[in-house]
């Protein structure tokens, strides 16, 4: 039996200022088993469970097909090629994959389309009568992660459909922003941020505000999945801080210690979630009146706990396969210097010799 999942994020917007959303999908498929992924540190950000992500391809990249259907020559989805070459252009950045617009459909991952509501209707069958577009991701179940305390289900996408009403008096921003927010559904993004951040692009009430550059918190949120499910690697990270112990994991860049606050960081624990790969991670601290410790690897403690010792640097590596597949890239906060620039793959974030504390630090992996 082929397994299928099916979940579809509207757009919907009754009027200018009524903005609501509607999912359909859970349509009574069962879910097969799979696996269980813990990873502590992941965030979530968006009022939906689901996630999907799209699998290598022999492409190495996702496929865009831009099919233009509006016949109207002022409505600006009528230039739909650079609406859609500007929004793959946000998310190869936001996520850092290939995402490529193809003028041959038969290739394509992703159907885009753009026109009237009656051509919409005439393509689509039912194209509701009052929102603006809606993205649509299919494909089976792929592993159950445990994200923030709650389980969440991750769709390997295998086909998805974006659809954009060319609506009479919408604004140039507003279509831009609806392109790239479709296409951010189309890539896994199911629901949306649980923030009204403005400036966010899978926000709906934002859409003809801010710009186009898709927020770090929505970035992490589908780029956590592609790291790991995609390429099959992630990072997390937890920091021992001055006075209040160890906090809790972090990921994605996140910060973990105290950024301003003067408090010493004194320990960090690292590790590696992985899918399909081979590797690890090893590190170690320079310390107050040590000097570097030896290497630790995947979750061991570099650094003191308990000692009031301040972390002074730190150097990060990748080992094996997934070595090869990523840079571990971090930057060290320290004291008197705030944040230092990115540093990678074995290279000394913070300082010595100076009888500075590094009070916080964030890591994230780069795919090669
Ligand atoms: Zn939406």
């Amino acid at each position: 039996m082929r397994v299928k999942f099916k979940r579809i994020t509207y757009i919907f917007i009754a009027a200018i200022t009524f903005i609501t959303t509607l999912h359909l999908g859970g349509s009574g498929d069962v879910v097969q088993a799979a696996p269980n992924v813990n990873m502590p540190g992941a965030i979530w950000y968006s009022n939906s469970n689901d996630v999907g992500f799209w699998p290598n391809n022999v492409h190495n990249a996702v496929v865009v097909y831009a099919n233009r259907r509006t016949t109207n020559p002022n409505g600006h989805l009528h230039q739909f090629v650079d609406r859609i070459n500007e929004a793959n252009q946000v998310w190869r950045t936001a996520l850092g994959i290939n995402i490529v617009r193809t003028t041959n459909r038969s290739i394509a991952n992703i159907i885009a389309y753009a026109g009237t509501r009656n051509e919409m209707r005439a393509i689509l069958g039912a194209v509701g009568t009052t929102y603006w577009g809606f993205g649509a991701f299919n494909g089976p179940l792929h592993a159950r992660v445990n994200i923030a305390g709650r389980e969440r289900l991750v769709t390997r996408i295998t086909t998805a459909t974006a659809v954009h009403v060319d609506m009479p008096g919408m604004t140039l921003l507003q279509a831009r922003q609806l392109v790239a927010h479709e296409l951010g559904h189309t890539l896994g993004y199911d629901g949306h941020p649980t923030s009204g951040n403005v400036n966010n692009i899978m926000t709906q009430s934002s859409l003809g505000q801010g710009g186009l550059v898709v927020q770090p918190n929505e970035a992490r949120h589908l780029r956590q999945i592609y790291n790991l499910f995609k390429r099959g690697a992630a990072v997390v990270y937890r920091a021992h801080v001055e006075t209040t112990g160890w906090q809790g994991w972090q990921g994605c860049g996140q910060t973990g210690g105290t950024a301003g606050q003067r408090r010493q960081m004194e320990a960090l624990q690292l590790q590696l979630h992985l899918h399909g790969i081979q590797g690890g991670i090893r590190y170690r601290a320079h310390v107050e009146t040590i000097g570097w410790q030896p290497w630790v690897a995947n979750g061991a403690t570099a650094g003191t706990a308990g000692q009031a010792r301040r972390m002074e640097a730190i150097q990060i590596e990748l080992t094996g396969t997934v070595a090869t597949r990523f840079h571990v890239e971090y930057r060290a906060h320290v004291e008197n210097i705030g944040w230092q620039p990115w540093v990678r793959n074995g290279a000394t974030a913070g300082t010595t010799g100076q009888w500075l504390q590094m009070e916080a630090i964030q890591i994230r992996l780069i795919p090669r």
